[in-house]
């Protein structure tokens, strides 16, 4: 099939994320995919700066990836984890382990990051019910968050943004504290954790736990907010009897500058979602962790943990996950991540003079221009095509999250790009 053909087919019959069924705009066919580079099947060659939305850390068809699936492939690729268990699933609980936060030390292996938050709730709830107190069983979630597109995870994502409106008869009504607006640099201003104060005061007795995005709010907003917040949330939630979930599917592995936002804040959570990075964007694996304290009151009198996926802890990628971790741990990440970081914030600077332009915001290796007005992304995606770079903005947001393996100079690429073709929306050519 030519470009055209496997286009013409892609808009007929395939849905993509979040587009119209019958009239989808267009989307380029990708033929291949190597270091920090996109093929598309046209010829075309692009710098990417999504990382395939935060996954993708170490680029694409990593030789060292790729000899771990292939020699998985060579033993299974897939067994039930009903009744048997495997290396590569303990292997990759084992480096878990040693990365995490060291209270969490029980994993569950799920296959997506939806459903690694999905996995949390029930958690939650049934360690409540477990204790006698079925009473406590709402999610307590903070306005501009995400945490996935299944029912539970969309119920605790912004009533606003979140889709509520849309489904509001089958979503399980929850509690919304306000977004922090202290951004993460700013001087912390006590005033921003009284809204989350007074929920949690208020409805302790019906809360399960707290589910937030510690650090950076991802999908809902790109907004990076003071670490102060995230320890009042931990210290509040002790305060009142309510777990802590922590969703580190976007910022796990490294992407903030530090290996979990959490350590920002120096705390640990009740329970822990993490994937995306987890195989290095290779394949769709997602984990949920809690601590023995959980597990053993779950499991009292030989209560069983109610969930178990078809795909759960995937050899294959749980093999590519272990090499994926391991190769970034015996890289200088941080050191990437910090170069990425300083990049950014000297060349997007430019942004800040257009009078268009809301805010310009750099954490770890993500680089964020925020508009006042929505982007007409028809026009805008072309842009950065025709540059040669892939940035898929969203609403009013143009985002760098590129892979940590990136050149100084393809950074420049995309950051050169993204400055003209934002500076072109305001002069409307
Ligand atoms: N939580 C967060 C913070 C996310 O960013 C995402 C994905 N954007 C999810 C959960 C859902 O993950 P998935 O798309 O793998 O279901």
């Amino acid at each position: 099939m030519n470009s055209e053909q496997i286009s013409q087919f892609d808009r007929d019959h395939l849905i993509h994320p979040y587009t119209s069924m019958t009239e989808p705009l267009r989307c380029y066919p990708v033929e291949s995919a190597s270091g920090v580079e996109l093929k598309l099947l046209d010829g075309r060659v692009l710098v990417d700066g999504m990382s395939s939305w935060w996954a993708a850390v170490h680029g694409y068809n990593h030789p060292v990836l790729n000899q771990a699936a292939s020699d998985q492939l060579e033993k299974m690729s897939h067994v039930m984890f009903g009744g048997l268990t495997h290396e590569p699933a303990v292997n990759l609980g084992a480096l878990l382990l040693e990365v995490c936060p060291p209270q969490l030390q029980k994993i569950f292996f799920s296959d997506s990051g939806s459903v690694a938050v999905e996995v949390a709730i029930k958690m939650a709830i049934q360690y409540w019910q477990a204790l006698g107190r079925p009473d406590k069983s709402k999610l307590l979630s903070l306005r501009r968050g995400y945490h996935g597109d299944t029912f539970a995870a969309m119920s605790v994502c912004d009533p606003v943004t979140g889709m509520h409106g849309l489904f509001e008869k089958v979503l399980a009504p929850q509690l919304f504290a306000d977004a922090p607006t202290c951004a993460f640099a700013d001087r912390w201003n006590a005033a921003d954790i009284e809204s989350f104060r007074s929920q949690i005061a208020t409805h302790h007795e019906h809360i399960a736990a707290v589910i937030l995005e510690p650090i950076v709010q991802g999908a809902g907003g790109m907004f990076f907010y003071s670490a102060e917040y995230l320890r009042e949330v931990r210290s509040l939630c002790d305060q009142y009897g309510v777990l802590l979930i922590a969703d580190e599917i976007a910022t796990g592995f490294g992407r903030t500058g530090r290996l979990f936002a959490c350590e920002y804040a120096d705390i640990q959570p009740d329970i822990l979602c993490i994937g995306k990075a987890l195989t290095g964007g290779y394949m769709t694996l997602a984990a949920t962790l809690t601590t023995n304290a959980l597990a053993e009151v779950i499991s009292a009198d030989k209560g069983c943990f109610m969930h178990g996926p078809t795909f759960m802890a995937n050899p294959l990628a749980c093999a590519i996950a272990c090499a994926s971790i391991k190769l970034l741990l015996a890289s200088d990440w941080q050191g990437k991540v910090e170069q990425i970081s300083r990049q950014m914030s000297s060349e997007l600077a430019p942004c800040r003079l257009m009078s268009h332009v809301k805010d310009v915001r750099v954490l770890g290796a993500i680089g964020v221009v925020e508009l006042y007005q929505p982007v007409d992304m028809a026009v805008i995606q072309k842009g950065f095509v025709d540059r040669g770079v892939w940035i898929r903005p969203f609403g009013r947001l143009v985002y760098l999250m590129p892979p940590f393996i990136i050149s100084s100079a393809q950074l420049n690429h995309l950051c050169s790009a993204m400055v003209e073709v934002i500076s072109r929306i305001r002069t409307g050519t």
